[in-house]
């Protein structure tokens, strides 16, 4: 191993312990192996550009940014109840998994056979062209994330998408990938067991400044670009998921490029009182 390449090791190394995203981070010395995954399984068809069955009790979250005329009454307390208690530590299932308000962690997935029924391509910049699952979010979050785009743009930020939405199955054979290569226990410390990614809510998406660099990577912390997402993505219907110093709560090291649609209301709310969704939803902590 040259020089040159001991650093980007030791980043990978640092950042495959805890991947909240538990995307392109490849455990083992090929940073590159990881890259394809998630790419290579386009097999989401139905796309319907209809209002998807939100089945929960939140409010009525308009994607405009500014909007702050309904006084609002979300969901508190539980995070929708789980239809099925996990066995020793296996998460449960939850309930609603097309709120837009849907807790997914650790110990909250996301029922196997779940497929959002609003994936749209958001029409903003991404690190790569193809037209793929990794593109797509849900419909109210793809409009959100354009009006953020736009907003960034304004203030002399241009960012561009790095991964959005990623199906169970992709996430089955990722996280499959890693098992077969590490064993599940060591896996499942850098790559999110399948139903457990909220990228397969079609809500998140990790973000990068336009030129790409530090996409999805700890160098993107203090970047311009995240120091705007902090300040701005909760006008937007958007939070930061994995704030720093709260990986005792989220189960998940600050991760400044992850974002997580919400809608407007929770989001200034979550923002204002400096919460994550574990906390306002009282869910136990996550991690270990
Ligand atoms: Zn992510």
């Amino acid at each position: 191993m040259n020089n040159y390449m001991k650093p980007a090791l030791a980043l990978v190394a640092a950042f495959t312990i805890l991947g909240g995203c538990g995307h392109e981070a490849a455990p083992a010395p090929s940073p590159s192996a990881g890259a394809s995954a998630s790419a290579s399984a386009g097999s989401t068809a139905s796309v319907t550009p209809t209002a998807t069955a939100s089945a929960t009790p939140q409010a009525p979250s308009s994607a405009a940014p500014q909007q702050s005329s309904k006084p609002s009454s979300t969901p508190k307390g539980s995070p929708a109840p789980t239809t099925s208690a996990g066995k020793n530590g296996a998460a449960q299932v939850v309930a609603q998994p097309a709120s837009m308000t849907v807790l997914v962690n650790k110990q909250n997935s996301l029922p196997s056979d779940y497929e959002p029924a609003d994936l749209v391509y958001p029409d903003v910049p991404f690190v790569f062209n193809e037209k793929i699952e990794k593109r797509k979010m849900r419909k109210e979050a793809a409009g959100a994330l354009e009006k953020l785009f736009a907003g960034a743009k304004k203030d002399g930020i241009n960012l561009a998408g790095v991964s959005a939405y990623r199906s169970y199955a992709t996430q089955k054979s990722v996280f499959q990938r890693y098992v077969a290569q590490d064993g599940e226990e060591k896996a499942k410390t850098y790559s999110a067991v399948p139903g457990t990614s909220e990228h397969e809510t079609g809500l998140a998406i990790d973000v990068s400044g336009s030129d790409g660099k530090c996409a999805a990577e700890d160098c993107f912390g203090g970047t311009k670009e995240a120091n705007w997402l902090e300040k701005h993505a909760p006008e937007y219907g958007f939070i930061i998921r994995y704030p720093k110093g709260k990986a005792d709560i989220t189960g998940y090291q600050y991760e400044p490029w992850h974002i997580r649609y919400v809608g407007t209301d929770l989001s200034k709310e979550l923002a204002s009182k400096g919460q994550t969704l574990e906390e306002y939803f009282n869910a136990v902590p996550v991690a270990k």
